[in-house]
């Protein structure tokens, strides 16, 4: 059996060889000097998007709708009886929306202090928004989410009843119309908390299910075991390709300044602001338990994606950070959809952002707007690369909005805007993942702590 500290040390190598090669292929002065520089570029990319892509994100994705449809039963019907599920799950829905709203208000306070935006000139702009519309076709900005509070809520509720299971579960959604390969996970976990409720009330015949599911648990946890060991050489290739057409050049340039207030941002939430939760609540050394899930955090790095890491984050979770199978099943595959700190700080930076480069006044109202709408439009972020920021149309019309209101006269933030930031985005999208899921973990550990588990739960 190989050591599971081999695979850590692996897939660190990996994270860090795959910036530098990512880097020295974005460098032009490099590139230019192989052979059949152009050739040698692209079939370099094409090798790291097949390994990174095709393979260790398929392997990924291919178990997250059976990983989640079982987890999701096998935490439900774990739990003793339905005032304490009621209590884990009222206790969970706070704990998420009580850690994004930290989150945006620590992203609100420094960029608001550091206001990286007043930096942008006229001529950045206007290459911004013909650089955004250029890639993004009128059709597709025509199809943003519904703008608007009460658009994000209906979003959101649409979002998460599944009219056609079957449907949600291979990924089309017939509310949304949002196809996704990875499947719509929000729908099936809805879909299976109702299920497995229901098959602790049958009584005797429910058992056979519970063991049913309770033993494709295992098969798939044995598979994410196997796929794992892929991970060194995936996130590798992941993140050559993306440094490879971003370069790390991007943090000196006019939007470093953005870039370094979101991570900072990121890493005080996730160093500091959860941690000292975690340490309230929980009682034991946060920094150890950091430590337990760090494959599953080095895979949201590489992967871009809470879906696709989830099934890492569920092992790590469960065999090497104590996390009972009960808080596994329930606060992971949901926060996986639904809990998403990073994003949301993310995306409140991101739209003050705006609004500085645009010179749009943002008041308290507006402020406020922004936090309650950053959450909602993380909440309802599907767990999948760049899903912030398309999401991010939501805030940047509610804004907008509320601007027009106060001041007739002023200018709103054009969603063409997103144009300054998506060429970054990627890079951004690694961290606030990561804390994403970093959430999750604590969130699973919290709950633990506070329904303490019993010897049928564990
Ligand atoms: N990529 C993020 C996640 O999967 C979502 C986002 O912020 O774009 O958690």
């Amino acid at each position: 059996m190989i050591p599971r500290w081999l695979l850590t040390v692996l897939i660190l190598v990996g994270l860090v060889a795959g910036t530098v090669v990512g880097q020295l292929l974005y460098d032009p002065a490099y590139r230019l000097s192989m052979p059949d520089s152009q050739h040698a570029h692209a079939t370099a990319l094409a090798v790291f998007t097949f390994l990174g892509n095709t393979v260790f994100m398929g392997l990924l994705k291919m178990l997250i709708i059976p990983l989640v449809a079982t987890s999701v039963v096998v935490g439900v019907t774990s739990v003793g009886n339905f005032r304490q599920l009621g209590r884990i799950g009222i206790k969970t829905l706070v704990y998420y929306f009580a850690t994004m709203l930290l989150a945006v208000v620590l992203g609100l306070v420094l960029v608001s202090v550091f206001r990286p935006g007043d930096t942008i000139g006229l001529q950045q702009r206007a290459d911004a928004e013909a650089g955004f519309r250029a890639v993004v076709p009128e059709a597709v900005q025509a199809q943003a989410p519904q703008a608007g509070l009460i658009g994000a809520f209906r979003g959101l509720v649409d979002q998460i009843i599944p009219v056609n299971v079957i449907g949600s579960a291979v990924g089309i959604d017939y509310n949304t119309r949002v196809v996704q390969n990875t499947g719509h996970p929000l729908p099936v976990i809805a879909f299976f908390i109702f299920f497995g409720v229901v098959v602790t009330m049958i009584g005797p015949k429910g058992r056979i299910l519970i063991a049913f599911f309770d033993a494709a648990f295992e098969v798939l946890m044995k598979m994410v075991h196997a796929v794992i060991w892929m991970a060194p050489v995936g996130v590798f290739a992941l993140l050559a390709w993306t440094v490879a057409r971003i370069g790390l050049g991007a943090f000196a340039s006019a939007i470093g300044g953005y870039m370094v207030v979101v991570l900072s941002g990121l890493f005080i939430h996730g160093l500091i602001v959860l941690p000292l939760l975690y340490w309230i609540i929980v009682r034991t050394n946060p920094f150890r338990f950091l430590h337990d899930m760090r494959q599953a955090l080095m895979t949201a790095i590489g992967t871009d994606s809470s879906s696709a890491t989830l099934p890492v984050t569920i092992e790590c979770a469960t065999e090497i950070g104590g996390v009972s199978k009960r808080s596994a099943g329930f606060v992971l595959p949901l926060g996986s959809t639904i809990n998403m700190d990073g994003t949301a700080l993310y995306e409140a930076v991101a739209v003050v952002f705006l609004a500085q480069a645009y010179s749009v006044p943002l008041g308290p109202v507006e402020l406020t707007l922004v936090a309650i709408t950053a959450t909602l439009a993380a909440v309802g972020a599907a767990s999948i690369p760049s899903a912030g920021l398309v999401t991010m149309v939501i805030v940047i019309d509610a804004v907008n909005a509320s601007v027009l209101q106060a001041h007739p006269e002023a200018s709103a933030i054009p969603i063409a805007a997103i144009g300054l930031i998506i060429g970054v985005d990627r890079i951004l999208d690694m961290f606030r993942t990561a804390v994403n899921v970093w959430g999750d973990a604590v969130g699973a550990k919290i709950i633990d702590r506070l329904e303490p588990v019993t010897r049928l739960e564990s």
